[in-house]
């Protein structure tokens, strides 16, 4: 069993970091919805290697999900992950009940604006005003000195640097890469839905997505083609349903023809019923 202290109140946090804040230490933090596993446990390691007190939030967050989503059915694992949060090097625990993240008498929230309608937004209306309403209230609850996101969530993690930036948000953000399954399949806590048959299905996305980016990196710069080989490939997947597959402005996101600028390819696609997100990206290439 783990020692690793958990808070549920706001004002428990507050005490919590206020007293490692005056004993000098820089504080770090890891959002997450829990379900951990060793992508989460990177990050945690991470914000330790460039903090000294970093508080793990545990919370799912019900603004980010739409009403079909998986909110109630999303797997809750406090105890393994205080395990995972222990062995990784956090030093606490934000747990809260949505009642305390959210009272009844609240009604602010942070707009993305556009940034929230590429990508994820169209089928997920509302989840990055949730997203970002739900960093920012954790922000000001813990107020680290540095964030750590992952890179999987690509979107996600491009739409809270600009709320940072645009907010002025006094708070570091490091982006941790994607940790992976041995053979390929970025980790997630919604792997565990997928069937033993979707789960040996799921790592093609990953292939596809470096094919095409090899494509692209060996000399094709038509997005139109290169878009359509993205299509073409994961529609070969058994039982599976591709909700988007895009190659965008690494930075805003928006559509590109050419591949003249530092490229994100982002896929979401749905194995079964389980919809899967992954993403690579195109460094800044010269033509010759
Ligand atoms: P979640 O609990 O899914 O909301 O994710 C919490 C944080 O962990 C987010 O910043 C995610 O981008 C990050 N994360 C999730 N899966 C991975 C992974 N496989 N590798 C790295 N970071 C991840």
């Amino acid at each position: 069993m783990s020692a690793i202290p958990v808070a549920n109140s706001i004002l428990a946090v507050r005490k919590a970091v206020a007293a490692a804040r005056t004993s000098g230490l820089r504080i770090g933090c890891v959002p997450t919805m829990g379900a951990l596993h060793e992508g989460h446990a990177s990050l945690i390691r991470s914000a330790k290697a460039v903090s000294d007190f970093v508080v793990t939030t545990i919370f799912v967050n019900p603004t980010q999900f739409g009403p079909n989503e998986d909110f109630t059915k999303y797997p809750r694992t406090l105890e393994a992950d205080c395990e995972t949060c222990a062995a990784a090097g956090a030093d606490l625990i934000f747990a809260p009940t949505a009642e305390e993240m959210y009272p009844p008498n609240a009604f602010a929230f942070v707009d993305v604006g556009t940034l929230g309608e590429h990508l994820c937004g169209p089928s997920r209306p509302g989840h990055f005003r949730g997203v970002c309403t739900i960093v920012m209230k954790l922000f000001q609850i813990v107020q680290p000195d540095v964030a750590v996101f992952g890179a999987k969530d690509a979107q996600q993690a491009r739409i809270i640097r600009r709320m940072i930036l645009d907010l002025n948000v006094p708070v570091q953000l490091m982006i941790a890469p994607t940790i992976r399954e041995r053979d390929g399949l970025a980790m997630s806590s919604r792997n565990r839905y997928l069937t033993p048959i979707e789960r040996s299905r799921a790592p093609e996305i990953y292939r596809v997505l470096c094919e095409v980016r090899d494509r692209a990196l060996h000399g094709e710069r038509d997005v139109a083609r290169l878009e359509s080989a993205l299509r073409g490939m994961l529609e070969t997947i058994p039982e599976s349903r591709l909700d988007y597959a895009a190659i965008v402005d690494d930075e805003t996101m928006t559509p590109i023809t050419q591949i003249d600028r530092p490229a994100l390819i982002a896929v979401a696609i749905y194995v079964g019923k389980t919809r899967l997100i992954d993403n690579v990206t195109i460094p800044q290439t010269t033509t010759i």
